[in-house]
């Protein structure tokens, strides 16, 4: 276990976090990292933008024509 993480370590929990729940050791390391870092907060939240265009999508896709 280990709490300094590295950006690409960074970057891989967070896109890993899309996929499946970190364990709680990994999210602590992921917050930790996220404070302190600079380029990384910018990565999480292009990720929340995609995450939630991907949401719409799939719903504009689910629906079918009405
Ligand atoms: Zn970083």
């Amino acid at each position: 276990m280990k709490l300094r993480l590295k950006c690409n370590e960074a970057t891989a929990l967070l896109l890993a976090r899309e996929d499946r729940p970190l364990p709680l050791w990994q999210q602590l390391a992921l917050q930790a990292h996220l404070v302190a870092c600079r380029a990384c907060p910018v990565v999480e939240r292009q990720l929340l933008i995609m995450r939630r265009a991907m949401r719409v999508w799939r719903e504009e896709s689910t629906s079918g024509p009405d």
